[in-house]
């Protein structure tokens, strides 16, 4: 299989040796579930509409807006999606428009998104699709060797938690999860990546060195190498999956901080032996 071909660990700093993980944290929509795969396709697009009703376009060009939108839309990946539209907000204030309330942005994204995943849900409760078509290659193996180490595992995401909890149940990926699924809340400020970690570190009476973490945005990976942890850039190719790293990815994951970066998880007995450092 190609996926196979193409996995290759590239370190940037290996695990120190006498480093054990306890606790593992992944984050969900690109990292483990494709289901949302191409959501940046809906967002960017309808940002871009809403900010062309403000801008001169004099000024400012259909091009310079979408490097705004891209790039803010990037740099907030991981945190709930709310951040994201409240930036939009900003911007459209910054060029003399009357936002709308962040939420109703929100909204407006989510029923697009909605449009086009749909079918993909449906598929996968129907059992048109088995739960591995949007996992993310080796994905379940990878949790069940790290649940068999004992290793206590969290998944966060800034996706709003109702929607994580049935998407991770469709994709049979709850079990795994021993340690808890969180997602973004609608009193959004008592939700946060760092919160979980902070909590989980707490919890479990461990070091922050103790944790791994596992994500394809920024928020995860600075969050995890804030408190000392292993962080590992999962530069998944969504629309393509097993083809190898996603060099834009690869790119942002390295900015941000990825002691490692894997395309996904199709060597999975490699990558836990890499993690354990038995080998690299
Ligand atoms: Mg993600």
């Amino acid at each position: 299989m190609s996926a196979v071909k193409s996995f290759t660990i590239e370190i940037i700093a290996s695990p120190q040796p006498t480093r054990t993980f306890r606790a593992a944290l992944f984050d969900f929509d690109g990292t483990l579930s494709l289901v949302r795969e191409g959501w940046q396709n809906v967002m960017t697009p309808y940002f871009c509409e809403v900010l062309a009703e403000v801008a001169e376009p004099a000024r400012e060009s259909a091009e310079d807006i979408e490097r705004v939108v891209r790039d803010f839309v990037d740099k907030i990946t991981g945190k709930q999606t709310i951040y994201q539209c409240i930036q939009l907000a900003e911007e459209v204030k910054a060029r003399g428009g009357t936002p709308l309330d962040p939420l109703l942005y929100k909204k407006e994204y989510l029923r697009r998104l909605q449009e086009r995943i749909q079918n993909r849900i449906e598929k996968l409760e129907s059992g048109a699709a088995k739960p591995d078509d949007f996992v993310v290659p080796g994905g379940r193996r990878f949790l069940q060797i790290l649940r068999d180490a004992g290793i206590k595992l969290y998944l966060a995401s800034g996706t709003d938690e109702c929607y994580v909890k049935r998407e991770a149940e469709l994709l049979q990926l709850t079990p795994f999860f021993d340690g808890g699924i969180y997602g973004a809340q609608d009193d959004y400020k008592t939700f946060s990546k760092a919160l979980v970690i902070e909590r989980l570190i707490k919890v479990n009476a461990i070091d922050g060195a103790e944790l791994v973490g596992f994500g394809d945005g920024y928020v995860e990976i600075e969050n995890v190498r804030d408190v000392g942890g292993y962080a590992v850039g999962v530069a998944t190719n969504e629309a393509n999956p097993g083809a190898g790293v996603d060099a834009w990815k690869r790119g942002r994951l390295l900015n941000a901080g990825a002691s490692a970066i894997v395309p996904d998880f199709s060597e999975p007995e490699r990558l836990f032996a890499f993690l354990s450092g038995k080998d690299q």
